[in-house]
């Protein structure tokens, strides 16, 4: 699979060198035997290696291990390729599958800084995005029936913050209908919890930076498609010509975190609804969003396509509003305060001052993300230990 390798070629040293962990291929470039070889790689890039932009070994089996996840016990031959962050991604999807004159149906309820993209970058370019409630099937046929310029329909279940989720065989198969392609970004629930291969859905996308990775180590993501021609001709050229490709250090790290990710999620599902069941009976809590909660709206719909736990994500809302949020974090300290999620470690965060500071306050409320919201990515730290800090941290 590997080249041989740098002290084989170097010193002629033929003692055991097959690397039993997964090396890292620090280089830029890869050399060539003779120029005739040159030629026939350059024209068929699959046949080996040229440039890490195009391709390296390090990430390429990182993504592809990400693939056969997305399509475990799955009919189908998934392509994956990884991506510099999260938001690189979602970037190389869009640059990938639209066009100026192209529109997006999505939601209002997106990770802050996708509906950033979409309007700041994408718009301006000439690709609209029109939001709606995804959860409702008749609307979201009507608009594709009536706007053939919607190529593309981009949900997130269950969606940052609220944990909102939406049909995502319905929404696949709509798509379908009216030619257009579908696309999920499934970094909350990973392949652990929710496959949307299984629902149809042609394209998924990752922030490994959270649960893939899972230690707060790296910034990297990748989009993986059912079709694996599909993915050469659109995702693979957008990610070399973009430039959104990975670093082989940041995929290794990725890798390393993969090993135990059966492990870490079945931890985060079992801690978080402990945590959602305490925080429900809390008399300061006016309301918690956990989709493993039978409170939770759109509980039917986790629960259909979801298998194995509801996540490591919730969020609540104090009785107080704001002023007793604020004060709630300031008073956390075993957990900590951080912009990130999915990692070993509890962290908690006040979104409508970070993670969705530049969306519209309209957008913010039409979905639930209120002022007064705190969300907690639960971590795999003994439950007691996260119930005990904010139970001080709420206080009498
Ligand atoms: C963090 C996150 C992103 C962006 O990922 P980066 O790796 O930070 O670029 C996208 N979607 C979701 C759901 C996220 O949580």
């Amino acid at each position: 699979m590997y080249p041989d390798s740098f002290v084989v070629k170097e010193r002629g040293d033929n003692r055991t060198t097959e690397p039993h962990v997964l090396p890292i291929y620090a280089t830029s470039s890869f050399s060539f035997e003779n120029i005739d070889q040159g030629i026939e790689i350059f024209k068929n890039p699959e046949s080996g290696h040229t440039y890490s932009r195009y391709a390296n070994p390090t990430v390429d089996t990182v993504a592809r291990k990400i693939a056969d996840l997305e399509a475990f016990g799955l009919d189908l031959q998934a392509e994956a390729v990884m991506t510099s962050s999260g938001m690189a991604a979602i970037s190389t999807l869009l640059l990938g599958v639209l066009k100026a004159g192209d529109k997006v149906l999505s939601q209002g309820n997106l990770y802050g800084g996708t509906t950033e993209l979409l309007l700041g970058i994408l718009r301006p370019l000439g690709v609209d995005t029109i939001f709606t409630d995804l959860r409702d099937l008749n609307r979201v046929d009507e608009l594709l029936a009536q706007d053939p310029a919607i190529r593309l329909v981009y949900c997130e279940s269950p969606a940052n913050p609220t944990l909102a989720c939406v049909d995502i065989a319905g929404l696949a198969a709509c798509a379908r209908h009216h030619g257009a392609w579908s696309a999920i970004d499934n970094t909350f629930p990973t392949p652990l919890l929710q496959q949307p291969f299984a629902h149809g859905v042609d394209f998924i996308v990752h922030s490994t930076t959270k649960y893939l990775n899972g230690h707060g180590n790296s910034i990297a993501g990748v989009v993986v498609g059912r079709d694996r021609e599909l993915m050469r001709k659109t995702m693979w050229r957008a990610m070399k010509l973009a430039g959104t490709n990975c670093s082989p250090f940041e995929a290794w790290l990725t890798h390393n975190g993969l090993k135990t990710l059966a492990l870490r999620m079945e931890r985060h599902c079992t801690n978080a609804l402990a945590l959602a069941e305490f925080l429900e009976k809390h008399p300061a809590v006016a309301r918690v969003n956990y989709p493993g909660l039978l409170s939770h709206p759109d509980h039917a719909f986790a629960k259909r396509q979801m298998r194995g736990g509801f996540g490591g994500m919730l969020s609540f809302e104090l009785k107080g509003g704001l002023d007793a949020g604020l004060t709630c974090m300031n008073r956390i300290r075993f957990c900590a305060l951080a912009p990130t999620l999915g990692d070993v470690d509890t962290l908690i965060l006040h979104p409508a001052s970070s993670s969705h500071l530049n969306v519209a306050r309209e957008i913010r409320e039409q979905n639930g993300i209120t002022d007064g919201m705190i969300r907690v990515s639960v971590g795999i730290e003994n439950i007691a230990d996260i119930i005990a800090d904010l139970e001080q941290a709420l206080g009498k």
